[in-house]
Formats: structure tokens, C-alpha cells, sequence
């Protein structure tokens, strides 16, 4: 069932979600805008590492998980830190977080989060074949690269769960093969996984190509403008209040990222997401630059090659809404990288950037309608996958404001389940 002639709405957050919902939103007849409080696009869907995943099935909350993070209290240099707070919302957080670490959850979890990735880079192959995006899409696959034996082993124990759970395999790669394989790479490391179904794009040209193709195709963006309060009468939301005047739609959805958590009381619902911070470096392409994107698990650092420009990017930090760029992580960033490339990772920064991932405690995303206002509908909660989930995520929306059966089972996303 398509929308019928004037159905409208409005999506709040233009980041890669928001994007995607308008997309699937406009496909299927309804007139969207969408709003955002800065720019398009310009939060943590900006300057990621771009890398469109499948393989990304374990999630966050593995058995281990909680005493990286008890560590990392005391270790500012931790790829992975968290800040000591006695708030109790981020205290909260953290408990429900820890009590998921377990087998059982990944494989949970796992199973729901593999459902909408592959969904999602079905949907992008198919948006990509009808209207070609420039945006440096690449179907190379994701390289983790070792330099020790024994970071391979214990990696090698993940990469036999994602095989007889998820049917999910990588070919192994010695380190003797390994520059064949990719030149880019130093002598000496002892070995890679290669996932070959994973794919890539530069994120900021999908973005903006993306938008410039929804605008063309009469969805309507309004950049710095905010979301202030809501208006609700007899359990229906008639209207957002924003720093431009109140605007209107017949369905609402909300796609803030990071920053959903501060709607709860609004609008009457628990929206358990804490930012975790990553940041990234990007630098003009230098010579013997790789070719394949790819992971350095032992560094918790990620690069990713693009057509003009090398990205470094990594660091899962719970520190609030934390805005600072330190000095000491962008270097932090490169120095992870500089012991596994041929190439020199000490270009002049074309861009030093921060993100905050939304995280959620149970490492899933949070899409669906609200209990208590039916027209309105959470897009958001996306972690670390943002950018790989985002098509299904749109078409999920815009499938539930169509009163269709999904195209995958979205119960685990329900905002029903805080
Ligand atoms: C270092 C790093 C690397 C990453 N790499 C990858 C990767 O390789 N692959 C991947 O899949 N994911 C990756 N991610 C995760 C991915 O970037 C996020 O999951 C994704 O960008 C979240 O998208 P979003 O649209 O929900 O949020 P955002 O892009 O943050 O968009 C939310 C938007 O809502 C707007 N907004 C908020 N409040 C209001 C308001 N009151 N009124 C109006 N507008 C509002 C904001 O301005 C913002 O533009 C990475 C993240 C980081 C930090």
C-alpha cells in the first residue's frame, strides 16, 4: 500500500538515517520533509570509516566487553574508554549493558543484527543499479590485518562463531601472501582475514549525492532548524515546535542519532542511547596508499582508502556529549597505523572529525512507532552500523507507515522493548 495523494511527513535528523527513511518514504508516495538543527549530514554520519558491513554481526555486548571497559576508567589512552560518572541515566546504562555480555546475547543479538545488515546491502545494490550515486562504492571486501600470532588466534575464534552461527566466511590470508594481496600493507605482519561480501563508499559524497537526488525527486530538506518541543492532543502528535515556527505532518519520525535520548520525556518513551564517541583523521592520498579497507583489531584503529584521501578512524569513548578534538587521539590515530602501512600516515590533516555513535545497551536499533503517539516513529540507536543499516532502516519505516508486513521481522527493534 502506497500513501495516498496528500499524506505527508516529516523526518527529524538529517544524518544517513534520516536520509534513508526520507528515500524510502518518497518512493512510496508520501511528501517528506526533512529538518535537521545543523547541516545535512553533518554529524556522525559525515566522516566515518564508510565501510558497509555484513560481517559486522557480534555485537558490542560481548562476554569480556564489561572488563575492557572497568579498565579503561583508568587508562585515558584507551581506545575504548569510559569516563567515571555517578550519573544515573549513563550508571543505568552501563548496568544493562553488562548484564548483556554474554554467549547467549551475541548469538541473539547476532541473528537479528545479521537479518537487517543483509537486508540492507541488498537494498543499497538494488538503489545503487537503479540510480547510480557517486559516491566511491566498492565491493572489495574488509581486511583485518594481525601483526601477531596470537591477536590472529583469538581472532580466528570469532571468525569460526560468525561460520557456524552466521555462515559468514572469511578467507585466511598468511602473512607470506599478504602483500601479494594488498602491496599497501608492511613486511612482517603475520596474517589477515579477508571478508570478501563487505563493501565500502566515501560518506560524504553519499550523503550529498543522496540528498542532491531525493531534493531533485521533490523531498524537501531545511537545514538549521531544530527540534524545540512537541505538540500533542488526544494522544496524536499535531505538531513539532522548531526554531523556524511550528511545523505540521500526518506522521512524525525521529532520526536524531545521538541525541534521541534527550526526547524521552517528550515524547513519552525510554530512548536508552549514551553517544560513544569515535574520531577520525583524513589526509590527501599518499603514495603506496592501500586499496583495501581495512581493520587493525590490535589497535582498534580503521582505514579506510579513498579515491583522493586516506581516512584513519577508531575510539569508542562514553564521555557525555563531549565536543573536543584532543590532539593526542588524532596522533594516537595515526601511530596505530604507521607500524602495518607502506605508506605514511603523517599527511597534513584535511579534516580532524568526532562522532557520536548512538549507542543502545542491547547493541540493536531502536525502529518503530511509539506506544503512546502512533503517528510517531523512532528511526535511531544504530551503534556502530549506521551507515550499513541504514537502507533497511528506511525501508522499514516507511513499510510500518505504509501498514505493510516488513520485509524483515523488526519485533527485536521495537521501541516497545525498554
Ligand atoms: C569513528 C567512527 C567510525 C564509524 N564507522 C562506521 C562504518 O564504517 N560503518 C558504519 O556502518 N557505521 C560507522 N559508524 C557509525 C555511524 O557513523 C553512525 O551509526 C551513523 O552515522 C548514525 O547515523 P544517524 O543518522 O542516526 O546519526 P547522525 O548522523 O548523528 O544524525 C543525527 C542528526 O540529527 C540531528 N538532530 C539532533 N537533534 C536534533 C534536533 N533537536 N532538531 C533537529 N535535528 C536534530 C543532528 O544534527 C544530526 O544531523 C562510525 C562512527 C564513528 C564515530
Amino acid at each position: 500500500m502506497n500513501a495516498t495523494a496528500n499524506q505527508s511527513a516529516i523526518v527529524v535528523g538529517g544524518g544517513i538515517i534520516g536520509i534513508a527513511c526520507a528515500h524510502y518514504l518518497s518512493q512510496s508516495g508520501w511528501k517528506v520533509t526533512v529538518i535537521d538543527q545543523g547541516t545535512l549530514a553533518g554529524a556522525c554520519s559525515h566522516a566515518n570509516c564508510g565501510y558497509i558491513c555484513p560481517s559486522h554481526i557480534p555485537p558490542l555486548t560481548e562476554p569480556g566487553a564489561t572488563r575492557v571497559a572497568l579498565k579503561s576508567l583508568f587508562n585515558p589512552q584507551s581506545p575504548f574508554r569510559v569516563k567515571p560518572t555517578l550519573n544515573p541515566a549513563v550508571l543505568h546504562w552501563f548496568w544493562q549493558f553488562a548484564r548483556r555480555c554474554t554467549h547467549q546475547q551475541v548469538l541473539w543479538a547476532g541473528k537479528h543484527l545479521q537479518a537487517i545488515l543483509d537486508a540492507s546491502i541488498a537494498e543499497y545494490r538494488q538503489i545503487l543499479a537503479r540510480t547510480p550515486l557517486a559516491c566511491e562504492w566498492e565491493e572489495k571486501g574488509l581486511l583485518y590485518v594481525f601483526r601477531t600470532e596470537h591477536a590472529f588466534e583469538e581472532f580466528a575464534q570469532n571468525d569460526q562463531m560468525l561460520t557456524e552461527h552466521f555462515g559468514v566466511a572469511a578467507r585466511r590470508i598468511p602473512g607470506s601472501e599478504l602483500r601479494e594481496f594488498e602491496p599497501g600493507l608492511q613486511d612482517g605482519l603475520y596474517g589477515a582475514f579477508h571478508y570478501p561480501g563487505d563493501a565500502s563508499v566515501r560518506p560524504d559524497l553519499l550523503n550529498a549525492e543522496w540528498v542532491r537526488q531525493l531534493r531533485a525527486g521533490g523531498v524537501e530538506f531545511i537545514e538549521n532548524c531544530a527540534l524545540r518541543g512537541v505538540r500533542v492532543e488526544a494522544g496524536q502528535l499535531v505538531a513539532l515546535q522548531t526554531s523556524r515556527g511550528e511545523l505540521s505532518a500526518g506522521r512524525y519520525v525521529f532520526a536524531m542519532g545521538a541525541w534521541s535520548a534527550q526526547w524521552s520525556q517528550q515524547l513519552g518513551c525510554r530512548i536508552p542511547i549514551q553517544p560513544g564517541k569515535g574520531y577520525s583523521v583524513t589526509m590527501a592520498r599518499p603514495e603506496n596508499s592501500p586499496s583495501y579497507p581495512m581493520l587493525f583489531p590490535e589497535r582498534k584503529v580503521g582505514v579506510s582508502p579513498f579515491a583522493e584521501g586516506l581516512r584513519l578512524g577508531s575510539m569508542m569513548e562514553f564521555v557525555g556529549y563531549d565536543q573536543s578534538i584532543p590532539e593526542t587521539r588524532i596522533q594516537q590515530l595515526r601511530d596505530s597505523a604507521r607500524s602495518y602501512l607502506v605508506a605514511s600516515v603523517d599527511g597534513a590533516a584535511e579534516e580532524k572529525w568526532y562522532g557520536w555513535r548512538p549507542m543502545t545497551w542491547d547493541s540493536l536499533p531502536i525502529i518503530g512507532p511509539l506506544r503512546h503517539l502512533p503517528n510517531a516513529y523512532l528511526a535511531t540507536g544504530h551503534n556502530m552500523l549506521g551507515m550499513s543499516l541504514a537502507p533497511a532502516t528506511g525501508r522499514l519505516i516507511a513499510e510500518m507507515l505504509n501498514g505493510e508486513q516488513t520485509c524483515i521481522d523488526a519485533t527485536p527493534f521495537s521501541p516497545d522493548r525498554f
